[in-house]
């Protein structure tokens, strides 16, 4: 998310062209675009929280379509801050900016399927500890929708058999993940879960710590608390002395 905080606005200028038929797209035959999907998700008894990915039950262009509809709603909720968007200049677009940013931006991991990681077999039979880290991930709290901004750390211990993806992979899987409402708690066991089902590890170890704004911002305001959490698996959970050695080599990597 390295996007130049001025870039988006000149992006969504060019966009306006697409707001006037919003409404007629977003309610396709009187039906809106998230009942449609919302009606699919049901059908197939799967789950829609907020961290769940629910890219199997969209269809093309039906994204575009939900942008316009939350921007419909997000137009409503500034209304009812009462926000004058027709004479202030500054909220003008920020209906359609703020829809965009939560379908395309910062909640895609809810919307897109997996990045396409390759994994290729263990050739080498490595079976040393691997550590990837930090990554930096970038979320929101399902709770009050503010950010969580903090760093990852993998640790995998693999077989002969388990299978390898490529470095720069974790980042892509981890961010697929945290661009949702997430609980931290929830977001690393979703972590492993993927990795551990791409790689079959021996051990997996995921370590999370982040700062979380809804703490910072709002609430008690405190500038400086910052929350870790870890998932260990396998070898990890079994044996004391490989634990030992991730997180003593995750502290010097701190350092
Ligand atoms: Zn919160």
């Amino acid at each position: 998310m390295s996007n130049p905080s001025l870039l988006p606005d000149l992006v969504h200028a060019n966009d306006r062209d697409d707001v006037a038929d919003a409404d007629a797209v977003a309610t396709l035959d009187g039906v809106p675009v998230s009942q449609r999907i919302r009606e699919r998700i049901k059908a197939a008894q799967r789950r829609f929280h907020a961290n769940d990915n629910i890219a199997d039950f969209i269809q093309d262009g039906e994204l575009d379509a939900l942008v316009d509809e939350v921007q419909t709603k997000m137009a409503a909720v500034l209304s009812s801050l009462v926000i004058d968007t027709d004479s202030d200049h500054n909220t003008q677009d920020t209906a359609r900016r703020v829809a965009k940013m939560y379908v395309r931006e910062v909640f895609k991991g809810r919307y897109v399927a997996a990045p396409a990681t390759t994994e290729f077999p263990n050739v080498e039979h490595l079976n040393e500890l691997m550590i990837v880290g930090p990554i930096t991930v970038r979320s929101a709290c399902s709770h009050h929708l503010c950010p969580i901004v903090g760093q990852l750390w993998i640790g995998v211990m693999p077989n002969e058999h388990s299978n390898l993806i490529g470095l720069s992979k974790y980042a892509r899987l981890a961010d697929w993940v945290m661009s949702r409402p997430q609980i931290q708690e929830e977001a690393v066991t979703q972590v492993a879960d993927l990795l551990q089902s791409k790689m079959q590890p021996d051990g997996l170890a995921v370590v999370m710590e982040a700062d979380h704004f809804c703490m910072g911002w709002r609430g008690v305001k405190d500038m400086d608390s910052k929350m870790i959490n870890s998932v260990m698996r396998g070898s990890f959970l079994k044996d004391a002395n490989l634990r030992r050695e991730f997180l003593s080599l995750l502290q010097r990597k701190k350092a």
